[in-house]
């Protein structure tokens, strides 16, 4: 790892930091993909990970039929286009999963979306269009009519041999229904993976419990809990671990074998307090990033045993920051999804940036899209204790590093309702 010192003339950080893009690179590089596989049913395979290739093996649909309920028509050569005025015999009916006779030149059947046009049916009119005469015995049309209307054909959505859905998809509704069109009734997806967490911090008390003087909600283990839920994991929650170093290396000692990757938050800096890098130096090993970024310098990435280990910074936007930029990516990655980084777009500031910064900022901003391009906003606190900010905002603006610029700058956007899935 090729640590860099910051000199940018500004702001001078006197330690040794990664960038951000340093850190997500080893990140995802170091991230395998678990190789366990099961099959589920369609009804269990929501936010599932494909693990093959999906082959149809049928034509969807599997013959061609009607776009609308109307009349399938054997249409003459002679009467091709020509204007309206034309009257056709009924002699059948033909509803969705029934299969008709041949209809004889100048002879129309009734039909019904979904059903399957009758041989020697080369047209299909809606019935808005047809007009019943003679008792019903015919139907009279006063336009002009083309080969082909309202046919569906064979193989239309999907053909034998196709790939309709490819290795490392997240599993969506869509994708679900597609599986259950060609007629699959299970899928073979990656095992969940699984994350052993814990919190330190010897001031942190459980909600609804009482506070003491000094003492502060947890709030990062609800935090983390809920978007490892969103990302389909298990979970195995050893909760508050205590500040010392004997209980950290237990902690981490019960995990490492249980688990694919040990997530933690706070006591990831250098301080007396902080056991986490000591407690897996002494287990496995340890890279302890400064990134360079805010909110969230330190962030920890290891190995314990058979789990990978990331340490997240204790302050809640930090974790929080931090878990979405790069833990993220790295479960998704050995979740084995094809799609693991995250996704940005441009939007305007709505705000100058006087000052150049030696650190990366996500700046929590809300999104005003009345214009194009969209305009973001920011709270007006930034600090990484303001766990406000993430419920206020719609997403995170990337201000590069030593930049200045004027409200209207295009600056990369990274919503967060995507980020929650
Ligand atoms: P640390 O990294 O352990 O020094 O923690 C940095 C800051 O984050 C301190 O103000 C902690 O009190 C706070 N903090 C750490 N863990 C949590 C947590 N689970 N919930 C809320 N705040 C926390
Ligand atoms: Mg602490």
């Amino acid at each position: 790892m090729n640590n860099q010192s910051v000199e940018c003339g500004c702001d001078e950080i006197p330690q040794s930091l990664l960038s951000t893009d340093q850190a997500l690179t080893t990140l995802t590089n170091a991230a395998k993909v678990i190789n366990a596989t099961e099959f589920v049913a369609l009804d269990e395979a929501l936010g599932r990970i494909l693990a093959t290739n999906i082959l149809s093996n049928i034509n969807v649909p599997g013959f061609d039929n009607s776009a609308m309920d109307g009349y399938a028509i054997h249409l003459k050569k002679d009467q091709i286009n020509t204007p309206g005025g034309i009257s056709f015999e009924i002699t059948g009916r033909i509803p969705a999963g029934t299969t008709g006779h041949e209809l004889k030149p100048g002879c129309a059947a009734r039909i019904f979306t979904g059903a399957p046009t009758p041989k020697g049916a080369n047209t299909v009119i809606m019935q808005e269009e047809c007009e019943l005469i003679e008792g019903d015995s015919k139907i009279e049309i006063y336009r002009p009519i083309n080969l082909n209307e309202n046919i569906r054909p064979m193989g239309n959505d999907i053909k034998i041999d196709d790939i309709i859905l490819k290795k490392g998809l997240k599993l969506k509704p869509q994708a679900i229904a597609l599986a259950a069109s060609i007629g699959i009734g299970q899928l073979e997806v990656f095992k969940k993976i699984k994350v052993g967490v814990f919190f330190t911090g010897d001031e942190l008390v459980k909600p609804g419990d009482t506070l003491e003087p000094g003492q502060i909600y947890d709030s990062n283990r609800y935090a983390l809990t809920a978007l490892l839920k969103n990302l389909d994991c298990d979970i195995i929650n050893l909760n508050h671990v205590q500040d010392t170093l004997d209980d950290t290396v237990k902690a981490l000692a019960l995990l490492q074998d249980k688990c694919d990757l040990i997530i933690t938050t706070g006591g990831v800096s250098v301080g007396e307090e902080d056991h986490v890098k000591p407690a897996v130096e002494q287990l496995g090993k340890l890279d302890l990033w400064r990134i360079k970024m805010k909110p969230g310098k330190p962030l920890a990435f290891g190995q314990v045993g058979q789990s990978a280990f990331i340490g997240l910074p204790g302050n809640p936007v930090s974790a929080m920051v931090t878990f979405l930029l790069f833990a993220r990516p790295f479960i998704k990655k050995i979740q084995g999804c094809s799609h693991y980084l995250n996704t940005n777009f441009k939007v305007a500031a709505n705000f100058d940036w006087h000052r150049p910064k030696p650190r990366r900022e996500f700046v929590r901003v809300q999104l005003n899209q009345s214009s194009i391009p969209a305009k973001a906003d920011q709270y007006p606190k930034q600090g990484s204790d303001v766990l406000s900010s993430m419920v206020w905002a719609d997403g995170f603006a990337e201000i590069p590093e030593k930049s200045v610029f004027k409200s209207g700058e295009m600056i990369n956007f990274y919503p967060l309702n995507e980020m929650m899935l």
